[in-house]
Formats: C-alpha cells, structure tokens, sequence
C-alpha cells in the first residue's frame, strides 16, 4: 500500500496583504509576529509584505487568526 503525503500550510494572498493598511503606524505584520514557530516573516523589512516558509509550516494558524485584514489563509495538499 502507498502513502499519501499530506500537508497543510498557510498561504497569503498578496493580492489583498497590505502592511500599510493592517498596521500603518509600525508596518509590522502582526500574522508573522503571530507565528511562533517563525516560519512566516517580513524577510524584507517593515512595510513589506511577508512570506511562509511553507515546507517548515506547522499548519497551527496563528497567523490566519491574527491577520486583521484576513488575508491569510489555510491550504491542504494531499
Ligand atoms: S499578512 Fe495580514 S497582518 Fe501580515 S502584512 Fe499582510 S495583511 Fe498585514
Ligand atoms: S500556520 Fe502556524 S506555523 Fe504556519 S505560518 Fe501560520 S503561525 Fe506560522
């Protein structure tokens, strides 16, 4: 019998991610902060739009749940 490899991560939808709007004042996203296993991170500084080292994502959703845009969001691959 073969195995499935299955695996759930989260995924932005940069369309919509605006650290200028969810967090104007710092420009920090508040979804990487979230994310205490910090696989999720503004690699290029405040203000920009962060991104999910998706291989190493503990699919936990801290990060959909602390997005105030909502912009972040959980997929499953089997
Ligand atoms: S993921 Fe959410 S909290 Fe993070 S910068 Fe984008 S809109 Fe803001
Ligand atoms: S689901 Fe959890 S581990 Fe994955 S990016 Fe979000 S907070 Fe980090």
């Amino acid at each position: 019998m073969r195995m499935q490899a299955k695996k759930s991560f989260a995924v932005i939808d940069y369309h919509r991610c605006d650290p200028r709007s969810c967090n104007p004042d710092e420009g920090i996203c508040l979804a990487a902060e979230a994310c205490s296993h910090k696989v999720m991170k503004q690699i290029d500084g405040i203000f920009e739009q962060p991104i999910i080292f998706q291989d190493m994502c503990m699919g936990c959703w801290d990060c959909i749940e602390a997005c105030p845009l909502k912009v972040v969001f959980a997929k499953h691959v089997t």
